[in-house]
């Protein structure tokens, strides 16, 4: 276990900063880690000297997704209880697919939604890999900046599942974009995630931290109720036209995509193509 997986700095006026702090274990996303970041969102929503929340890595890498070991291990479940900021989903306890959709309706899909709407704007500070649920974490942010070492990939198709499951690759990528995305599970270069509008700028890597923060500091520097609602019409925009029925309705899927897993192969993925990341 991680003694700090989030670490918290204020870097200008009015900035929040949350680092990912898991270097060794390529920023994987533990329980512990998700609540601790949720937790870190937060604090920087609940302060309301805070105009605008970075989010950012240590270590080579964004992160390498869903924490492997913490899976196999069938630690998760119980990491969940003991969680003092659980949501009111229930079911953790519970027998089969029933427990499998309540965790990852609570801690994948739940969580990311909710920092997707948190009341302020967020910024994606994106360098090496992000890799299958790494993308939960980018994808909610409000703007993305990718140092031009940054590279995107979802490889659940591979592992028998239709996608991670916070579902908004048409929304990130354009509907042939996604498709390619998902079916081919390759990797995404940040040019080629710029070039299909899923990225906003594209910088040196050397540069990321202090260009973000400019980017960051120029937009607290503005009325926080009016980027508050700027926000909120814009995701109300998106999801007027589907979006969070899209979202739902491809959890139903992804989760089917699990029980038949575990009906044919006895595990979550089909590990025919399991493959290293
Ligand atoms: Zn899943």
């Amino acid at each position: 276990m991680d003694d700090e997986p989030i670490d918290y700095d204020m870097p200008a006026p009015r900035v929040a900063r949350i680092w990912l702090n898991r270097p060794q274990a390529r920023n994987a996303q533990s329980t512990q880690l998700l609540y601790a970041l949720n937790r870190a969102f937060d604090r920087a929503a609940q302060d309301d000297n805070i105009h605008v929340i970075i989010l950012a890595a240590r270590g080579p890498h964004f992160s390498a997704g869903h924490d492997l070991n913490e899976i196999a291990a069938g630690t998760a479940h119980d990491t969940v209880r003991a969680q003092q900021t659980v949501g009111t989903w229930c079911g953790f306890g519970c027998s089969g697919a029933e427990a499998q959709m309540a965790y990852e309706k609570e801690v994948y899909l739940g969580l990311s939604e909710r920092w997707r709407n948190l009341p302020k704007p967020t910024i994606a500070q994106v360098h090496g890999k992000v890799i299958t649920g790494g993308l939960m974490l980018v994808w909610p942010c409000d703007l993305i900046i990718a140092a031009d070492d940054a590279t995107f990939q979802d490889t659940a198709v591979d592992l028998g599942v239709c996608g991670v499951e916070f579902f908004n690759h048409p929304y990130e990528l354009g509907i042939r974009q996604a498709k390619e995305f998902l079916f081919r599970a390759h990797v995404l270069t940040a040019q080629a995630a710029h070039a299909a509008g899923m990225v906003n700028h594209v910088v040196p890597r050397d540069r990321l931290e202090d260009f973000t923060l400019e980017i960051a500091r120029e937009i607290a520097r503005k009325p926080l109720f009016a980027l508050k609602l700027a926000k909120e019409a814009v995701n109300a925009a998106q999801d007027a036209a589907g979006r969070s029925t899209v979202l739902h309705a491809a959890f139903g899927h992804h989760q089917l995509t699990h029980a038949h897993n575990m009906l044919v192969h006895g595990l979550l993925m089909d590990p025919t193509n399991l493959q290293s990341g």
